[in-house]
């Protein structure tokens, strides 16, 4: 069983975050990631809210620069998911492949998608990622929130998007909203509609019934109906010393895990840099400086 000092779970913003500052502290933590790193991010279109980027940058170019910074840093990445974690006075990890002890955990996990009845299709997608180069392509997005809209802006105009809301009420953010309503040429909005039936044709597109009573055939689906936060499994023992755990800051969670709707890369980010600060704290307390 290899032995880390700090492993992180989660390749997103705040994993990202929280290795690069335990790193320069002179640390080598270890981080997990079960995909691709960059996280949630890797959907986002146009970045327009990062301090520093003026200029709306993508999350695929974004998480470039982070990973390029991870390199130079020299930061080890293990491609795994971890399962469960149970604690024995060390951490015990049990990823898909190996089991790792460690002294300290930062859970930096995000959010997976709430799931969706007619989501057992292999065109039917919870992300934009999988088809964002798709062009000529006819695509249903439910939902009407900041991370529908912002698959519309993805898809537009090089494809025609259907984007289909079960009330009236739209809660992406106004630029975002004005933004794809201004490709309208390749939109169609239908609102107080759900999907009743979905039907794979023979040519493999999707006939899709409305609780309209319209149909329409489209080439994917994604459900974009919201997230709730995703973590692995927690051992009776690890649940009883949680709590403790995180006083003593052996256990911390930072980024979308914890943030409820406040989901947002700088957040995170900022909870990365401040978990490894804690941890450092700790981890010098008892340490004095050569200048002292
Ligand atoms: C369409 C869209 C547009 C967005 N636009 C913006 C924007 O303009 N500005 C902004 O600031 N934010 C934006 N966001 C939000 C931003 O992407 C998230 O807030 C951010 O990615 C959260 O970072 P995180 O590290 O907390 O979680 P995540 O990015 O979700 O990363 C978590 C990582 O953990 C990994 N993981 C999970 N479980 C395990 C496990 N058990 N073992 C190993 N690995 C695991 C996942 O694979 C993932 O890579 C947008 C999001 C979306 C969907």
């Amino acid at each position: 069983m290899k032995h880390e000092k700090i492993i992180i779970i989660g390749a997103g913003p705040a994993g990202i975050a929280a290795a690069i500052q335990l790193q320069h502290f002179g640390f080598s933590p270890i981080l997990f990631e079960k995909g691709d790193i960059g996280g949630l991010l890797r959907n986002a279109q146009s970045i327009q809210n990062f301090p520093g980027i003026s200029y709306g940058i993508s999350g695929i170019e974004l998480i470039a620069i982070f990973k390029d910074h991870l390199e130079k840093k020299h930061i080890k990445i293990i491609k795994s998911y971890i399962e469960k974690i149970d604690f024995n006075n060390q951490f015990i990890l049990f990823s898909d492949t190996e089991t790792f002890t460690a002294d300290r955990v930062i859970i930096a996990t995000g959010t997976s998608p709430l799931s969706y009845s007619c989501a057992n299709n292999k065109n039917v997608f919870y992300e934009v990622y999988p088809i964002r180069q798709v062009e000529n392509k006819t695509i249903a997005i439910v939902g009407a929130g900041d991370a529908a809209f912002d698959y519309a802006n993805t898809l537009l105009p090089k494809n025609k998007v259907i984007i289909l809301n079960r009330s009236e009420r739209i809660k992406a953010n106004r630029t975002l909203y004005n933004e794809v309503m201004e490709k309208k040429k390749n939109l169609v909005y239908i609102k107080n509609v759900t999907i009743e039936n979905i039907q794979t044709n023979e040519s493999g597109s999707i006939r899709l019934i409305l609780t309209n009573n319209e149909s329409h055939e489209v080439d994917y689906v994604i459900a974009a109906i919201g997230r709730k936060p995703t973590m692995p499994e927690f051992t009776q023992k690890l649940q009883e010393s949680k709590e403790y755990l995180q006083i003593k800051k052996k256990l911390l969670f930072i980024g979308d895990v914890k943030n409820n709707h406040f989901r947002q890369s700088s957040i995170s980010i900022g909870e990365g840099v401040k978990a490894a600060m804690e941890m450092y704290d700790v981890l010098t307390e008892n340490e004095e400086h050569a200048c002292d």
